[in-house]
């Protein structure tokens, strides 16, 4: 089952890959994970560091290349949860050209739903309890708009193909999980 979690900053993304990983089997694919691990002072680590405490996205290529290193690993081939990838409409269709090559296709896009007061609530109190650099209240707000700019068209990209399976993302992570859940089981 290779599957792509869509949602704003605050939906529970990386809540519910963790938990959907653990019952399917298959790995979670963190972008933002990915990208955090490999802040250093190294020249690359100094700019993801910087688009990151920004609120901005990093480059396509760069995450692209990150991302296909990721699945070519074995543990890859049988399916994996993408959490926070693609975010822009070139990241999709590099994504799509990826899995072209190799006769291969994404089952679903899940896309998590939260207005936006709850989802600057939530990030506020994960700020206090994870301490992450870029949940403060601006970047907070750049992390919405950049959401709305370029990561709303690859949910049309996606729409257009006819595998999003919207839910409602404002309950519970437990409730949240069981519609997810359902929805692809
Ligand atoms: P996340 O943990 O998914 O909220 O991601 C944290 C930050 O990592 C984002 O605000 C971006 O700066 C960067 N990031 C994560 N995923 C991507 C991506 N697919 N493309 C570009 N930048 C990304």
């Amino acid at each position: 089952m290779r599957l792509v979690f869509i949602g704003p900053p605050g939906a529970g993304k990386g809540t519910q890959c963790r938990r959907l990983s653990g019952e399917f089997q298959i790995p979670h694919i963190s972008s933002g994970d990915m990208l955090r691990a490999s802040r250093d002072d190294s020249r690359i680590g100094k700019l993801i560091a910087g688009y990151i405490d920004g609120g901005n996205l990093a480059p396509d290529d760069l995450m692209m290349q990150f991302i296909i290193d990721r699945l070519r690993q074995p543990d890859c081939e049988n399916g994996y949860l993408l959490d926070g990838f693609p975010r822009t409409v070139n990241q999709a269709e590099m994504l799509t050209g990826f899995l072209t090559e190799r006769d291969q296709r994404l089952d679903s896009v899940v896309n998590l739903m939260v207005d936006e007061n709850a989802l600057v609530e939530r990030l506020l109190a994960r700020a206090e309890s994870e301490g992450r650099a870029d949940d403060t209240p601006e970047t907070i707000q750049t992390r919405l708009k950049v959401f709305r700019n370029r990561t709303e068209p690859v949910l049309k990209y996606y729409r257009q193909r006819g595998i999003v399976i919207d839910v409602n993302a404002a309950g519970t992570p437990d409730d949240v999980f069981a519609v997810v859940r359902d929805a692809l089981g």
